[in-house]
């Protein structure tokens, strides 16, 4: 059995869409689980983009430094 090279090429093609296809739904993966626990521990500022720790367990909560408020889940209108 011979390989010519049209056939290495689609080989070479169909590996890198392979590739780039497990890479994008691994990195879905990963960002999904990281989002979830920050989500759930630390929030991040919507005006000043600092992280902290949430203190309670309110939908709300203030930022220490700059006393926005921030929603649990990217609100609709705060951006
Ligand atoms: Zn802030």
């Amino acid at each position: 059995m011979t390989i010519d090279i049209t056939q290495f090429f689609l080989g070479f093609v169909l590996l890198a869409f392979a590739w780039v296809v497990l890479d994008l739904l691994f990195e879905r993966i990963i960002g999904r689980i990281y989002h979830w626990n920050k989500g759930r521990k630390i929030r991040e500022c919507h005006l000043c983009g600092k992280n902290y720790k949430e203190s309670t367990s309110l939908k709300i909560s203030h930022c220490p430094d700059c006393d926005a408020l921030n929603t649990r889940k990217r609100h609709r209108r705060l951006g």
